[in-house]
């Protein structure tokens, strides 16, 4: 008998939200950002159902790799670019669009001498301050670069540090227009959030990420109210049920201690699969499709739930994590983090396992 946890990946509510992220930014080009093993939900797992997509977007040159040796064709765009001259021959070799963000970059590819010119992306930096140009060299940049035979064609893209803040969109973008001034290239500046507000932003080429899995990329829109559904839902039972008699405690530290008798389910899923361990007593969980509340400190391999609103939960009642029923977003607020954490730290342990439209399970 295998252990009840498994990552349930519904391939429909993938190419429904990507279907979301087309009405919004009707026209572009969309590269459906697949970082971090698309954000934990297994990059060859879900690749069927980015097939509309115009390419993909990620950090890792070794999954890049690997997508043109299963003869993925679109384009790939490397979101970190390379790291050293000597990445540049393969991406040539494997048509591997980069991102540059800096001088050095630009040097290296003026050095080099490759079998295929590359797509570039030239980042400006509009106020996150991690990677990108300064406003005042994107010109240069783009002379140099537009110059180079190393360069097949340019692109514009900024990454923006507030595009989920009301007023976090008005200053990066009047840095970026201005940086980009006569520059004729398509332009790439949305990830989800810039996607929810795409006639704010605009551009040629979007970067959606976290709404293409269904979490919501805004503080205040629920992934519901903006037409997303849960691509993962993570699902368990109840391993075992403790009577608890009052002034009793439950789990390492005691850190919930029954103010009355009740019933407490034990749930197969702790830190060792993903699940947060500063989630906090209170933290929403659903058994038998209703929502119950986390007692105890989640431990590597179990977390604990009071059961007294759910009578008839009992040893195999089955437990949403989180995903269809119980947003990610709820739980990932209830532990102080984002939704993004909790779905790429899934762990390597639990099984996932792909639900199609028509309800056959294929185990991958
Ligand atoms: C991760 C990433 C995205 C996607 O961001 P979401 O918030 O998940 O939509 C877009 N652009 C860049 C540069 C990224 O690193």
């Amino acid at each position: 008998m295998p252990r009840p946890l498994y990552a349930q990946i519904n391939l429909a509510a993938l190419r429904g939200n990507l279907a979301r992220v087309r009405e919004k930014a009707p026209g572009t080009q969309v590269l459906a950002a697949v970082k971090a093993n698309a954000y934990g939900h297994g990059l060859l797992r879900v690749l069927p159902a980015l097939d509309t997509a115009d390419g993909l977007a990620l950090i890792e040159p070794d999954a890049a790799v690997e997508l043109r040796e299963r003869h993925y064709t679109r384009r790939i765009l490397l979101l970190e670019g390379f790291f050293s001259e000597s990445e540049l021959p393969e991406l040539a070799q494997r048509r591997l669009a980069t991102v540059v963000h800096d001088m050095e970059q630009v040097r290296m590819l003026e050095k080099a001498v490759l079998a295929r010119p590359l797509e570039v992306f030239v980042k400006v930096n509009t106020g996150m301050n991690r990677l990108g140009f300064r406003p005042g060299d994107v010109a240069g940049v783009c002379q140099r670069l537009s110059s180079s035979p190393s360069v097949a064609a340019l692109r514009l893209m900024t990454h923006f540090a507030r595009a989920d803040e009301d007023d976090g969109l008005h200053e990066p973008l009047e840095i970026f227009d201005s940086a980009c001034k006569g520059l004729n290239y398509p332009r790439s500046l949305a990830n989800s959030a810039g996607v929810i507000r795409f006639s704010e932003v605009g551009g040629d080429i979007v970067r959606p990420g976290i709404m293409l899995y269904g979490a919501s990329p805004l503080p205040y829109d629920t992934a519901d109210m903006l037409g997303l559904k849960p691509v993962m839902t993570l699902r368990s039972q109840i391993i075992a049920v403790q009577e608890l008699k009052a002034n009793e405690s439950v789990g390492y530290g005691g850190t919930y201690t029954a103010s009355r008798a009740h019933r407490v389910g034990i749930i197969a899923c702790g830190y060792g699969d993903g699940y947060p361990r500063h989630a906090p007593n209170g933290t929403p969980v659903l058994v038998c499709g209703r929502k119950v509340r986390m007692a105890g400190r989640p431990s590597m391999d179990m977390i604990t739930v009071d059961l007294t609103d759910v009578p008839e939960a009992g040893v195999g009642s089955p437990v949403v994590l989180w995903g269809e029923g119980l947003p990610v977003d709820d739980v990932a607020n209830a532990a102080s983090t984002v939704g993004y954490e909790l779905l790429c730290a899934v762990a390597p342990r639990v099984p996932q396992v792909v639900s199609e439209v028509g309800g056959i399970d294929v185990e991958l």
